[in-house]
C-alpha cells in the first residue's frame, strides 16, 4: 500500500484559553506533520454551545502563532476540506446520522432526563447498552408507528449508536502499542441530539477526521477511552481501511505529586499553565501565561518537546527544525510526564543567555524606555551592557535590576554595604584612585586592573575595602559584574564623575 500522505489535526474546544498540555498535543501534531511534510489542520470542536467562551478560539490562533506552531488548514488559513469549525458544519453531520440510522447502525431515544436518572437509581452502574436497551424507550423497543407518532409529535430525541456487544475493539496507538477494549464495556453514545440539531462531539469528531482524511490522531492521554468509538464508528460507516493511526500522549503531571497538572497547581506553585496571559469574560478571573512571564517562545517549546519525548541521546537544546528532524513516536514515553517548572526557567535562562547581545538589547529597550529615555544610549553601548549582566538573568525583566547602573548614576548607597565598605581613610583612597584612573585606558580591562592591583599592592591597602568602595561609588551597591569591565563600558568621565560623587556624598556610618 502506498504510503499515506500525512494529514493531522489539532483539534481544540474553545471553552477557555488553551493549557499548556494542549500546546504540548498541538506541538507534538506540528513537528510530526512538518517532519513528514505533511499537513497541520486546526479544527475547532465548538458543537457545545453551552461550553462556548467568547475569546478563546483567537487565543489558541495567538498561543500558537506565539510558539510558531504553524497551521496550514484552518478557520483562518482555509483549506479544501473546510468550513474548520463544527459550528459551521451542521448539515454535513445530518447526512452522516442518517446513514447510520437507515443502515440500522443507530437508533432514536426519547427518555426524558428525568427517565434515565430514574434508572440511574434503579440499576447500580446503569449504561445505556445491549444489556439495557430494550428496556428503553427507544426506536428498538417501540413499535414503528409509536416511534414516527412520538416524531411527528415534535417529541424531543437523541440518536445513539448501536454498539454490538462482545467484540474486541483494537486501537492501533503508536505509543501504547495495540490496545484491546472489549465492546461490552462501552455505552450507546449519543450521536446527535435533535433539540440542538447538532451532532455531539463523538460524532463530530470522527466524521470531520474522515473527511479531512487525517492519518494520525495525535492527541491527549484522556481521549484514549473514546478511541474504541473511532474505531467502531470508522467500521460502521465503511471506512474501516482509511483508519487513521492512533497517538495517546503522556499525561502531564503535577510537579509535586501524582495527578493531573492543573490550573490550581500552577496558583499553588506560582508558574503559568497557560501560553498567554488570559482574562474570563465572566469571571474576571485572571490566570497568567508564559509570554507575559517573560519567557522566549523557543524555551517553552523546547521545554513542552521534552516532556514526554526525548532525542533519545542526552542533548537538551533543540531547537524548532531539531526538534522536527529528530522527533518521533518511538522515544515518548508512556507514563505521565512531572511538571519541572524550576526547568522551564532555566531553559530560559539558557536561551537568553546564549540570545544574540544585540538582538537580547533590542528585546530590552520597550522595558529600559519604562525608566529612562532610551535615545540617550546608542545600540553599541546598550548591548555591551546587556551583554555584562545575560548570564544573571532568567527573564527579560531582570534586565532592569542587573543593569540599572549603566542607565543612571546611583543618587542612593546600599546602606549595609556603605557601613561595611566606607571607611574613614576611604575619600582619600578613592581620590587617588582617581589619579590612577585617569592614566588609564580603559578599553585596556586587564591592563587597568592591573595598574590599580599594583597601587592597591604597593602600598599595602585592603583589596576589598578598597575595591568595594570603588565599586558603591559606581553602582551603588556592593555587586554586579567585573568593575571594570563596567568602566570600560561606562567610560572614563562617567567613572569618574562617579567616584567623585560617591566621596562628596557617601557618610562613613559611624
Ligand atoms: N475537542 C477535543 C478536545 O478538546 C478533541 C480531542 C481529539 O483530539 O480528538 O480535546
Amino acid at each position: 500500500m502506498a504510503e499515506r500522505k500525512v494529514r493531522v489535526r489539532f483539534a481544540p474546544s474553545p471553552t477557555g484559553p488553551l493549557h499548556i498540555g494542549g500546546v504540548r498535543t498541538a506541538l507534538y501534531n506540528y513537528l510530526f506533520a512538518r517532519q513528514h511534510h505533511g499537513t497541520m489542520i486546526l479544527r475547532i470542536e465548538d458543537t457545545d454551545s453551552t461550553r462556548f467562551v467568547p475569546g478563546a478560539e483567537d487565543y489558541i490562533n495567538e498561543a500558537l502563532a506565539w510558539l510558531g506552531i504553524g497551521i496550514d488548514e484552518g478557520v483562518r488559513e482555509g483549506g479544501n476540506y473546510g468550513p474548520y469549525k463544527q459550528s459551521e458544519r451542521r448539515d454535513i453531520y445530518r447526512d452522516y446520522v442518517k446513514q447510520l440510522l437507515d443502515a440500522g447502525k443507530a437508533y432514536i431515544a426519547f427518555d426524558t432526563p428525568q427517565e434515565l436518572e430514574q434508572k440511574r437509581k434503579e440499576i447500580k452502574n446503569f449504561q445505556y447498552d445491549a444489556s439495557t436497551r430494550m428496556s428503553m424507550r427507544n426506536s428498538l423497543s417501540l413499535p414503528a408507528e409509536q416511534v414516527r407518532a412520538l416524531i411527528d409529535g415534535g417529541e424531543k430525541y437523541v440518536v445513539r449508536f448501536k454498539v454490538e456487544p462482545g467484540r474486541d475493539v483494537t486501537v492501533h496507538d503508536l505509543i501504547r502499542g495495540d490496545v484491546t477494549i472489549n465492546s461490552s464495556v462501552l455505552d450507546d453514545k449519543v450521536l446527535y441530539k435533535k433539540a440542538d440539531d447538532l451532532p455531539t462531539y463523538h460524532l463530530a469528531n470522527i466524521v470531520d477526521d474522515h473527511l479531512m482524511q487525517v492519518s494520525h490522531v495525535i492527541r491527549g492521554e484522556e481521549w484514549l477511552p473514546s478511541a474504541p468509538l473511532h474505531v467502531l464508528l470508522y467500521e460502521a460507516f465503511g471506512w474501516a481501511d482509511t483508519m487513521p493511526a492512533f497517538v495517546h500522549l503522556p499525561l502531564l503531571l503535577k510537579p509535586d505529586g501524582k495527578g493531573k497538572l492543573s490550573k490550581r497547581d500552577g496558583d499553588r506553585l506560582g508558574f503559568p499553565v497557560f501560553p498567554l496571559d488570559w482574562t474570563d469574560p465572566k469571571t474576571g478571573e485572571r490566570s497568567s501565561g508564559y509570554r507575559e512571564a517573560g519567557y522566549l517562545p523557543e524555551a517553552v517549546v523546547n521545554f513542552l518537546a521534552l516532556l514526554g519525548w526525548n532525542p533519545g541521546d542526552d542533548r537538551e537544546f533543540l531547537s524548532m527544525d531539531d526538534l522536527i528532524r529528530d522527533f518521533s513516536f518511538d522515544h515518548c514515553s508512556k507514563s505521565g510526564a512531572k511538571f519541572d517548572f524550576e526547568k522551564a526557567k532555566w531553559f530560559n535562562h539558557e536561551y537568553l543567555m546564549h540570545m544574540d547581545d544585540a538582538a537580547l538589547a533590542q528585546d530590552f529597550k520597550p522595558l529600559l524606555a519604562e525608566h529612562v529615555d532610551v535615545s540617550q544610549f546608542s545600540d553599541d553601548y546598550i548591548t555591551a551592557a546587556v551583554a555584562t549582566v545575560k548570564n544573571r538573568i532568567n527573564f527579560l525583566k531582570d534586565l532592569w535590576p542587573n543593569a540599572h547602573f549603566y542607565f543612571e548614576a546611583p543618587t542612593e548607597y546600599n546602606a549595609k554595604d556603605v557601613r561595611k565598605r566606607w571607611k574613614d581613610d576611604t575619600p582619600e583612597r578613592m581620590t587617588e584612585l582617581i589619579e590612577i584612573l585617569n592614566a588609564q585606558d580603559f578599553d585596556n580591562v586587564e591592563g587597568t586592573e592591573q595598574a590599580v592591583m599594583d597601587w592597591i599592592d604597593g602600598n599595602g591597602y585592603h583589596k576589598g575595602n578598597v575595591m568595594n568602595a570603588m565599586r558603591l561609588t559606581i553602582v551603588g551597591e556592593c555587586k554586579g559584574p567585573g568593575m571594570f569591565d563596567i568602566t570600560k563600558i561606562l567610560g572614563k568621565q562617567e567613572t569618574i564623575a562617579r567616584i567623585k560623587r560617591g566621596i562628596e556624598n557617601i557618610k562613613p556610618a559611624n
